[in-house]
């Protein structure tokens, strides 16, 4: 019996189902689990066969997926990049060892080089910032960097006319939205490529392909894996030309995901769903809870109604779905003060990841901003009191617990 995908599943369905199941022959049974292939190289029955295969494996020929040498592509990787482009709904997807390498490969695919131009969020992701002015900005490629959570959005692309538009879904540490719909209608008017980032909020929360975006990626070491194992990154595209520069780009640069690390986010894949659903739900319990604390100056959460991109969330995400991460800034605006409330969570983990399974906090200035100059880390609205949390799946009456235990009371 041949058991293959069908495209009009739900995105539950689809997550837990994953690509087409392999079928074989063999009278012993097909694994219901893809097993891990760790063969560099694959046999084919003749140079023939071998040719084609060849063709087929550097061209991503869908109708004919051959595998013939390790980095150019690997039968559990492709499993993944498979699921995760259906479930964006882009033309294809590449998986890379990490989520950087990810954004670098869509920014070469996009076509950054000598002589263009990338405008870029503000608040991205530190590394990405760093990506930018220490690889491409030595080669010849002008980034100016631009507030594009505002209205005024749509003027400030069109003003700078930039080959690139580069944007994340939800920002770091402030959980700013992002408008997809304005950005990638101007982008496609001056006729730039648009990528985004979209790690902090998955296929789960919104697509941004069915929003216009060219190019979507995601650092899958954090929701898409989601428990801490293991570190990845993924390219989905909505154009296959630019697929195909992104396939090219991988193989040369040999930057593709290993088969182990596929399948261990493979398996965190089928659980997405269920994950995103609780984490959503405990972080806005959670941010309720530390609104009303005492000890709580402002919290920065998209799920609460005097958020002031609060209607945009609403209309990007569903009600109710705002995403798992948030942060707040301690009443007492010190390092001291972040420092022993940190030191004093006995659940929440001190880790500089997000996304996992368990709750986690992290103190932007010494973590994701470390290397960003004190006065541009203010000037993103990064004050000494802030502090991220990464909600958890944990009962969140566990989560608030601990919160009380090292804000010193009940607030
Ligand atoms: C973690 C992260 C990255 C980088 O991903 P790695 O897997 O650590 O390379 C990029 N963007 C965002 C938003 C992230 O959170």
């Amino acid at each position: 019996m041949k058991r293959s995908v069908k495209r009009d599943w739900a995105l539950e369905t689809l997550l837990v189902h994953g690509s087409e199941r392999e079928e074989g022959r063999s009278s012993r049974g097909v694994p219901t689990v893809q097993p891990i292939y760790t063969s560099t190289t694959f046999l084919h029955p003749d140079s023939e066969a071998l040719d084609r295969a060849f063709e087929n494996s550097l061209s991503g020929n869908e109708s004919e997926t051959a595998f013939v040498y390790g980095r150019q592509g690997n039968p559990n990787t492709y499993a993944l990049e498979s699921v995760i482009a259906q479930a964006e709904g882009g033309v294809g997807a590449i998986a890379y060892s990490s989520g950087m390498a990810a954004i670098h490969a869509a920014l070469l695919a996009a076509g950054l080089t000598t002589g263009s131009k990338i405008l870029a969020a503000k608040d991205l992701y530190g590394s990405t910032i760093s990506l930018l002015r220490q690889v491409f900005v030595p080669l010849g490629v002008e980034v100016v960097m631009h507030d594009l959570y505002g209205p005024e959005v749509a003027d400030i692309i069109r003003a700078e006319e930039p080959d690139v538009v580069y944007v994340e879904t939800l920002s770091n540490p402030l959980v700013k939205v992002i408008d997809l719909d304005a950005v990638s209608a101007v982008a496609k008017e001056i006729g730039a490529v648009s990528i985004v980032d979209s790690t902090f909020t998955t296929p789960y929360l919104v697509r941004p392909i069915e929003h216009g975006f060219d190019l979507v990626v995601h650092s899958a070491t954090k929701y898409l894996g989601g428990h801490g194992d293991s570190t990845a990154g993924i390219v989905i595209s909505a154009k296959r030309a630019l697929l195909d520069q992104l396939r090219n780009f991988a193989i040369i640069l040999g930057a593709k995901l290993s088969p182990y690390e596929a399948h261990l986010i493979k398996r965190g894949v089928q659980t997405l769903s269920l994950r995103m659903e609780r984490h959503c739900s405990n972080a806005l319990k959670v941010a309720q809870y530390l609104q009303d604390h005492k000890a709580v100056e402002r919290v920065h959460y998209p799920g609460l109604e005097d958020h002031p991109q609060h209607t945009l969330a609403k209309t990007l995400m569903g009600a109710g779905r705002a995403g798992g991460l948030l942060s707040f800034e301690l009443r007492e605006q010190s390092r001291v003060a972040a420092f022993r409330f940190m030191d004093r969570l006995r659940l929440c983990l001190p880790a500089t990841t997000l996304g996992d399974a368990w709750s986690l906090v992290s103190y932007p200035s010494i973590s994701s901003h470390r290397n960003l100059p004190e006065a541009e880390r203010r000037s993103m609205g990064i004050t000494d009191g802030c502090i991220r949390l990464s909600v958890g799946i944990e009962c969140v009456n566990d989560i608030i617990g601990d919160l009380e235990g090292a804000l010193g009371g009940k607030g």
